[in-house]
């Protein structure tokens, strides 16, 4: 399920990637990305709306990986 606002949605390579996991939990300001027990990436569906289009995870993973949909106009 996605935000009201905003989905984000991220490939099965960068998702089950545990280095890549931790750099996006790094670096999003309003912890949308958390780490499963096995290391890959979790949404935080609660915090999705929280997100602030800064782009720091589109370019924390490889290009076209991670993507944030804005689900209005
Ligand atoms: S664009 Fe910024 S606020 Fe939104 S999910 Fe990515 S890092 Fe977090």
């Amino acid at each position: 399920m996605a935000g009201l606002f905003i989905d984000v949605q991220v490939d099965a390579s960068v998702a089950k990637d545990p280095a890549l996991t931790k750099k996006l939990v790094e670096v999003c300001p309003v912890n949308i990305f958390a780490a499963n027990d096995d290391g890959s990436v979790r949404i935080v569906e609660a915090n999705l709306d929280e997100c602030t289009l800064c782009d720091l995870c589109v370019r924390a993973a490889p290009p076209g990986t991670v993507r944030i949909l804005k689900l209005y106009e």
